[in-house]
Parts: structure tokens; C-alpha cells; sequence
């Protein structure tokens, strides 16, 4: 397996937080990085060595950006997959193109999760409203519809209940390929954010808890409340991902966890560092972004294990205005990503209490 040393450089395809909090890591170990974004106000060009602002579909951009660096990563699971085998071309990139085409669409994700032995709800691909009919009728209400590809946030989904959500459907999914889920009566969403490296290493952080408000993530805390055992299955799960994928970097996986039985099932997998592992900067002994970075350079990984009791707060909108008050609290941990407009529900920063053990 290739090492990149400290003192290499690291490419980011995409230029938003996670690729400036990457680049910061990637700092602290001497390592340069090149951040390639369309966006001439991407938050990862303020810390980045190397800049180029071009379109994902430009050629002749990645072809030199990929021969610039000695290894690419991704901080967004959206880069086209002719973008991803470009780059490849002509550097490491990691992870791989079956990491993104594989998370990319939900259906491909799901077959992908089964074939593991790692459980999700039932699922049922659909296009046409003849074939929803078909799918509500095998899977049955309540369920979810979502398009297979480009959904985030909550975004491109329908809640099925009532009959007449059944009309939305087509309406929010346009036609496009998309799936039938069932509904998870969970009592709690969790995520577990897991490193392999480029050896085959894989260390995974303690479970922590989400709390998402409008669909968009709200809290993490670590520790999850959840039983050991659940704790210690949920990062099994994780970990058999990783290495089916033969994955090379961090991902999370987002679980649905019933209390009562303990049942464990898969949501949806990342391949990229996530807002629900922004905690372990201060929270864990070694951040995701460092992990990351160990992990796509093939350096030993680090102990994951948490500092104490942690809570991460992201800061949407106008809530970045309003920031003295997490200055002026001594176990609150301040981000504020560099973004100038503070849009309602666009992520600005985030905060981290952290209660040493
Ligand atoms: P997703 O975009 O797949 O992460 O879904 C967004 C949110 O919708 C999740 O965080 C859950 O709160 C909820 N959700 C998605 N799928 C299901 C499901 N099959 N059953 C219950 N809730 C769901």
C-alpha cells in the first residue's frame, strides 16, 4: 500500500466545511492541500495551500489537479462519478469510485447493505405510479419514498400515512428512479463514524446520538443512550460496512435503534467525514478529520475513544450571529466555518461542550 508522509499533498474535491476542517487536519501533520471547488467562496479555500475554481465536469482542471497531489479525497458524496474516474486516473484517490457510486444511489446502497448481512428497512425500487401502487402494496403503510439519487436533508422525500400522501409522491420524485422504504418505529437515530485505512485498519468512534430538527441535523451527543450491547453491535455493523466497501478513509453510518428489542438497522452510509463526528475535535482523543487523514495516507490510525461526556450543537443561520455566549462558556468549543451569508438552515458552525471524565 502507498504512504503519502507528512509533508505530501492532499487534493479535496469540494470546498465546504468538511473539506476546510480536513484541510486544517491535514496542517497539523504537514501536509499541503489542493481544494478543487466550482465555488469561488468555498470555506476550505481560506485554509487551502492550493486553489481551483472550476466546473466537476472540466477535463483538462482535474486532469492537473490530479497529477498536483499524491492522494484525493472527497468531502461530498455528490462528485460525479466521471469526475471520481478522472481523478483516479491519474492519482490515489480515496475513497475509491465504488465508495461514491455505491452511496450515491440509495437503491445500489441498500442491495449493497443486504448482501453484507447488514439490515435496513424493506425496500422497493419505483418510477411510475403503477409501481408505487405495486410497492405500498407489498411494503404497506406508513412508508417513505425517496428518490434514489441526490437526496440530502430530508429532501426528495415523501411520508407515506394517509391515502392522499400517495399523490405527493410523483409530484416531489418527478418521475425519477427512486425507492419505497418501510417505516422504522425507532426510538433513536445514531451514527457511528468508522475509519479503515488504506492497510485495512478500521477503528470506530463510540455511537453517538443525533437529534435532527426540519430534517437537518440539530445535536450530537456521545454517549449514545443506548445499551452496551447495542453500542458494541451498531460498531460491528459499522465495521463489516468498511470492509465490504474495502473502503479507504472515514464514513458514518446513520442507524435507526429500537430500544425495546435492541434491533439495530441501517439508514444510510456517507462516504466522507460527517457533521455527526464534528464532536470528536474536542470530544475523542483523535478528531475524523485527523482520522481521515491518517486513514487516506496510510498512517496508523488513531484511539478513537471519547474525552467524556460530549454535546455538538450545529449553528444554522443567524445563529452564528449570536456567538459571545459560547466564547464566554469554558467547556464550549467555538466553529464558525468562514461562510459570509448566514442563509435560514445553512450550517455555519458549530459548538462542542465537552465534561472531562
Ligand atoms: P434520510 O435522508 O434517509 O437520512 O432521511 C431523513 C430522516 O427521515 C431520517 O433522519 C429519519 O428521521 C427519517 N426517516 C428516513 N427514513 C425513514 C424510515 N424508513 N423510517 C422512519 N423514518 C425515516
Amino acid at each position: 500500500m502507498t504512504q503519502i508522509a507528512p509533508g505530501g499533498t492532499i487534493g479535496i474535491l469540494g470546498g465546504g466545511q468538511l473539506g476546510r476542517m480536513l484541510a486544517l487536519a491535514a496542517a497539523n501533520f504537514g501536509y499541503r492541500c489542493h481544494v478543487f471547488c466550482p465555488d469561488k467562496n468555498s470555506p476550505a479555500f481560506h485554509v487551502a495551500d492550493v486553489v481551483t475554481i472550476a466546473d466537476y465536469e472540466d477535463e483538462e482542471a482535474l486532469e492537473a489537479f490530479a497529477r498536483a497531489v499524491d492522494v484525493a479525497t472527497y468531502e461530498f458524496e455528490n462528485v460525479p462519478g466521471v469526475t471520481a474516474e478522472l481523478v483516479a486516473r491519474d492519482t490515489l484517490l480515496r475513497p475509491g469510485v465504488r465508495a461514491l457510486k455505491t452511496t450515491q444511489d440509495r437503491l445500489l446502497e441498500k442491495d449493497f447493505l443486504n448482501a453484507s448481512g447488514v439490515k435496513t428497512a424493506p425496500y422497493m425500487a419505483f418510477e411510475t405510479a403503477d409501481e408505487l401502487q405495486a410497492a405500498i402494496k407489498e411494503i404497506g403503510r406508513p412508508c417513505v419514498a425517496k428518490t434514489r439519487r441526490f437526496g440530502y436533508d430530508g429532501k426528495g422525500q415523501v411520508m407515506i400515512k394517509a391515502r392522499s400522501d400517495i399523490d405527493r409522491v410523483i409530484e416531489v420524485t418527478g418521475g425519477q428512479p427512486a425507492i419505497l422504504e418501510g417505516f422504522v418505529n425507532f426510538d433513536r437515530e445514531v451514527s457511528v463514524v468508522v475509519a479503515r485505512s488504506a492497510s485495512g485498519d478500521v477503528a470506530a468512534f463510540p455511537v453517538s446520538e443525533n437529534v435532527h430538527t426540519n430534517h437537518i441535523l440539530d445535536t450530537t451527543s456521545v454517549p449514545a443512550k443506548i445499551s452496551d450491547m447495542v453500542e458494541a453491535k451498531a460498531k460491528v455493523m459499522a465495521t463489516r460496512v468498511a470492509n465490504a466497501l474495502e473502503y479507504v478513509g472515514v464514513m458514518a453510518v446513520e442507524m435507526f435503534v429500537s430500544d425495546g428489542s435492541g434491533e439495530i438497522v441501517v439508514n444510510e452510509i456517507a462516504p466522507r467525514v460527517h457533521n455527526s463526528g464534528h464532536w470528536t475535535i474536542e470530544g475523542a482523543e483523535t478528531s475524523q478529520f485527523e482520522q481521515h487523514i491518517r486513514a487516506i495516507c496510510d498512517l496508523p490510525l488513531g484511539p478513537t475513544d471519547a474525552r467524556g461526556n460530549v454535546r455538538m450543537k450545529n449553528l444554522l443561520g443567524a445563529d452564528i450571529l449570536d456567538f459571545e455566549p459560547y466564547l464566554e462558556d469554558p467547556k464550549a468549543h467555538f466553529h464558525h466555518y468562514g461562510k459570509k451569508e448566514p442563509r435560514p438552515g445553512r450550517k455555519m458552525g458549530h459548538v462542542t461542550w465537552v465534561d472531562v471524565k
